[in-house]
């Protein structure tokens, strides 16, 4: 079928990971693609900038999903991606109480004797459990683990309660407090992210997006940059978009990677959007993050390699079991800036390191007020740890909530879209089908299993794709 200029197939509304994936998918299968993102570079949080000649990330640390089995293994083969990973090991490190440094490794094994050399009373529970989460399928862990809270598989697993509160820990990936966190999503976090260990691009996280952008492209996708979607209407069972630069487009089909509150703003006069908006604006978001991305000078004598670390958990003390991602003002304001001293550290170069803090989301204003002093507080604590590296800073960039929610649109800056709460106990769909040509993909689709991250909006966009191609070969019959 012969098409008119702006018209496609299928139209993507935002070039985060999983509409690169989605449209990449779609490309690839011969349709006539075309992705709108509004940034200058495609990526979302998955993104990386330039400062005083440091490459720092906006979002993303670690790429998930990559052993054998993993979805984004098999997005990276069926798609041919370039992409390489440092393979640095452990890729994970749990400091906790100034007593436990438990690593995670490539080595499945080697991760669960070193949790069994701290507790060996627990061997045969910590067995059972690296068990279920890495071994069974999905459907056995859906039917064991459905309807709980991560605290309570953890207790029906273990008595030892610092061995519960080191699984907690990492929990920061996702946001929320083991008492109310859906297992199932914690399980999915475990079997993607830490058992299986996470990877940085070799490069930065912008390179991975960008190999993406590549492929779209190589498959025939058109990728705009530098345009915002600010209408969408519905016409003769076309969608017509509209950006900010006066241009129109036109699709049969419609994907969403954006949040339902913007897709509700710009298409709300579409019955499917309104509908899902009703539903949707019920359910929790996930919180916001507070960071620094700290450049170093170069020094022979100090090199963060040395302390051979990737991410690192340092919690000295035992915050855990207060429901550290307590999400209110209140709770951060005394614990985060206050006393509380966990804090998440990541490494992605010799010579960059990253600070970072589950956040609430606040008005401009009270970040432009607060934002030193509580980057001054974390730089500290960080500096507990890692000692002397505070005297070669060179370059310092701090993100706020307020900096994520502008850099992406996602509401309040949400880190991972909505939270796999019990709230969302009815949705384990892996993408959102709003009407037979308009569907979400992304973080923000509902699914108890998790919004988190890289590898779960993978498999969403890969689903996604999957159901347009079939729906419009049935069509076709
Ligand atoms: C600080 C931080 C750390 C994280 N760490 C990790 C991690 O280590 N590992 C991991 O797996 N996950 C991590 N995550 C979560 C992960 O980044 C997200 O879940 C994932 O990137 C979401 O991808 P997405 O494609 O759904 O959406 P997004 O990345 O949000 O992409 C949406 C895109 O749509 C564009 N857009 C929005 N509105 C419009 C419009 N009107 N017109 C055109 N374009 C528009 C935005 O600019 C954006 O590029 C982290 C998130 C944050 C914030």
């Amino acid at each position: 079928m012969g098409f008119k200029k702006n018209e496609y197939d299928v139209i993507v509304v935002g070039g985060g990971i999983a509409g690169l994936v989605c449209g990449g998918y779609l490309a690839k299968f011969g349709k006539k693609i075309l992705i709108i993102e509004k940034n200058s570079q495609i990526g979302g949080y998955c993104s990386s900038f330039e400062k005083d000649k440091f490459i720092f990330d906006a979002g993303v640390h670690g790429i998930g999903g990559l052993h054998e089995t993993g979805k984004t293994s098999k997005m990276i083969e069926e798609l041919g991606l370039s992409v390489k990973f440092d393979n640095r090991q452990p890729h994970e490190t749990v400091f906790f109480k100034n007593k436990y440094a438990i690593n995670f490794w490539n080595d499945i094994k080697k991760t669960s004797d070193e949790l069994i050399g701290y507790f060996p009373q627990e061997k045969q529970r910590i067995e059972e459990f690296i068990n279920l989460t890495l071994r069974e399928s999905p459907f056995v862990l859906f039917s064991k683990c459905r309807n709980k809270t991560f605290s309570q598989i953890l207790n029906y697993f273990f008595k030892e309660e610092d061995l519960k509160s080191i699984f907690k820990i990492p929990g920061g990936n996702i946001g929320l407090s083991s008492n109310y966190v859906s297992a199932l999503s914690m399980m999915a976090l475990y079997r993607e992210f830490l058992f299986n260990p996470s990877k940085y691009p070799i490069g930065s996280m912008q390179s991975f997006s960008d190999s993406l952008k590549n492929k779209c492209q190589y498959f025939g996708s058109e990728i705009l940059t530098k345009k915002k979607v600010v209408k969408i209407i519905k016409n003769d069972c076309r969608y017509l978009i509209m950006t900010d630069d006066g241009n129109s487009y036109f699709s049969r089909k419609l994907v969403f990677n954006i949040d339902p509150i913007q897709a509700y703003k710009i298409g709300g006069s579409i019955k499917a959007i309104s509908k899902f908006y009703k539903i949707v604006r019920f359910l929790t978001i996930s919180p916001s993050a507070f960071f620094i991305n700290i450049g170093l000078a170069e020094n022979k004598n100090f090199s963060l390699n040395n302390n051979r670390l990737y991410n690192l958990w340092y919690f000295p003390q035992d915050d855990t079991s207060r429901g550290y991602f307590d999400l209110s003002h209140k709770f951060f304001a005394s614990h985060y800036i206050g006393k509380h001293k966990g804090v998440f550290l990541s490494f992605p170069s010799e010579r960059t390191l990253r600070v970072l803090i589950i956040a609430p989301f606040q008005n401009a204003s009270y970040w432009s007020e607060n934002k030193e002093r509580i980057s001054g507080n974390i730089i500290t604590r960080a500096a507990e740890f890692l000692g002397g590296f505070l005297k070669l800073t060179k370059s310092i960039s701090i993100t706020t909530p307020i900096d994520l929610y502008r850099s992406t649109f996602n509401y309040k800056g949400a880190c991972y879209g909505l939270i796999p709460a019990t709230s969302l106990n009815n949705y384990y769909a892996g993408f959102a089908t709003l009407d037979d040509n308009l569907f979400l993909c992304g973080h923000w689709v509902p699914n108890i299993f998790g919004g988190s991250g890289i590898a779960s909006v993978v498999n969403r966009a890969i689903t996604c794709s999957d159901f347009i191609i079939k729906n419009k070969k049935k069509n076709e019959e």
